[in-house]
């Protein structure tokens, strides 16, 4: 089945996902239909958790286009040292069309691996560093919006509340299962990945 973005309030963008201990050919087909799916959708970075996988990978090129600047697909991120903070405004493919302003780190170091098992240990900052903390926020099943102040968070309510009848009206109709029934699908990637 081709792999798509998941809307809020979908559970699994609540899921904390789980550390991948091995990666075969189908898991780098998945990272680059990611890759693929986030360059259709002209976005910048990609979760796992955004595609309904619950595992610790997610996919960014800061330039949002194929074949420009750097693509990364980057396991099991850690973040450490957290220096400084910037407030900038962001978006997220599983919220539409609904942006705000968000406080984080200005720079902070990063331990992961590439999908090649290269271990990766930097220091990031700027816009990448940016995206690299938004999609690792995915991961541990937080959204931008759970880091906004509670008067910005106001202005997202609406959109956010069409969001959530859309989807329950889904689960409503059957052509989306339940959140119990959602969440229990993910033990099969994780038995297998994890
Ligand atoms: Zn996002």
């Amino acid at each position: 089945m081709p792999l798509e973005v998941i809307y809020y309030p979908h559970p699994t963008l609540r899921f904390v996902s789980k550390p991948i201990r091995r990666v075969d050919a189908e898991l780098r087909k998945i990272a680059d239909e990611m890759l693929d799916l986030m360059y259709q959708s002209k976005g910048v970075g990609l979760a796992a958790n955004q595609v309904d996988l619950p595992l610790r990978m997610f996919v960014a090129n800061p330039t949002g286009e194929r074949g420009s600047g750097e693509e990364y697909v980057i396991l099991n991120p850690e973040v450490s040292r957290p220096k400084g903070n910037e407030t900038l405004d962001e978006g997220c493919l599983s919220l539409p069309g609904l942006t705000g302003e968000v406080i984080r780190p200005k720079s902070f170091r990063l331990s992961a691996f590439d999908i090649k098992g290269n271990a990766i240990d930097a220091t990031f900052e700027g816009f990448l560093g940016r995206i690299f903390l938004h999609e690792i926020d995915h991961l541990d099943g937080t959204l931008f919006f759970d880091r906004m102040n509670e008067h910005a968070v106001v202005d997202l309510e609406a959109g956010m509340q069409e969001l959530e009848t859309d989807f329950r009206s889904k689960q409503g109709t059957g052509s989306m299962p339940s959140d119990e029934d959602l969440i229990a699908r993910l033990s099969e990637w994780t038995e297998k990945y994890c």
